[in-house]
């Protein structure tokens, strides 16, 4: 079996963070381990508290995933804090392996989840990631610009929807690019959207599948997921599967 690594936070309500990688991973038939960043207390309406894990024990959660297991690509979701990050970025240079950077910043409901001095830590990181997967907002804090990225990894940024298509644009570091589309759905329940299309790409790299291909098998599973969404809570409810 495949295994990846997800070094993300857990969402207390289940839909987002290192809950929706778990259960991305198993639908793909690939095993997931974790290294936890934060807890958070939250549920589909907001984030109440956030609680980092102490950064020497971010590092010895990575040290013991993989001096025992054959992780074959790594997603890094919620990363919260300059000093998180800068054990994240030790890691991810002693790595052969895929790399996706989903640089979160804020939750579907609206509450931080980087502080915004780690911002500029965070780009420390690009180089080292098969692809970054920033939505418009992200992007558009990052590279100033969400239509035209220039950065010196791949990026695929999320979400720019027309009336019937939600499209995301895959930018090449030499400026090529390519967008990939689906049919659009008109629906709140895409908390967790954001972390799942990052591990399935992760997932789908850990199987030896191409980027391009990763991002198609990616964004056909999100489809599905946000089609299948359960309608839970009083908030942007959590992505579901088929029975
Ligand atoms: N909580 C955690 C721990 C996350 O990692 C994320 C996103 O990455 C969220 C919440 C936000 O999810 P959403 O923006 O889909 O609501």
């Amino acid at each position: 079996m495949k295994v990846m690594l997800s070094i993300a936070g857990s969402d207390s309500s289940g839909g987002a963070g290192i809950q929706a990688d778990i259960k991305t991973a198993e639908a793909f038939g690939v095993f997931c381990a974790t290294a936890l960043t934060v807890l958070t207390a939250q549920n589909t309406t907001g984030v109440r508290s956030i609680m980092p894990v102490p950064p020497q024990f971010l590092d010895e959660q990575l040290a013991m995933v993989m001096e025992d297991l054959p992780v074959k690509a790594v997603k890094i979701g919620m990363l919260y804090s300059t000093e998180l990050i800068r054990v994240v970025e030790r890691f991810v240079k002693t790595l052969s392996i895929p790399v996706v950077l989903d640089p979160v910043f804020l939750s579907k409901a609206g509450s931080p989840l980087l502080q915004p001095e780690a911002v500029e830590a965070m780009r420390a990181l690009f180089p080292y990631a098969t692809v970054l997967t920033p939505n418009q907002h992200e992007a558009k804090a990052l590279f100033g610009e969400p239509y035209h990225v220039k950065a010196p990894c791949p990026v695929i940024v999320k979400h720019f929807t027309t009336e019937k298509e939600s499209h995301d644009t895959l930018f090449y570091p030499n400026g090529t690019k390519r967008t990939f589309a689906s049919p659009k759905l008109e629906t709140k329940n895409l908390h967790g959207s954001g972390c799942s299309f990052s591990s399935a790409i992760a997932a789908n790299l850990a199987l030896g599948k191409p980027l391009e291909e990763a991002i198609m098998r990616s964004k056909a599973f999100i489809y599905h997921a946000i089609f299948h969404a359960p309608a839970l809570g009083h908030g942007p409810g959590p992505l579901g599967h088929k029975q």
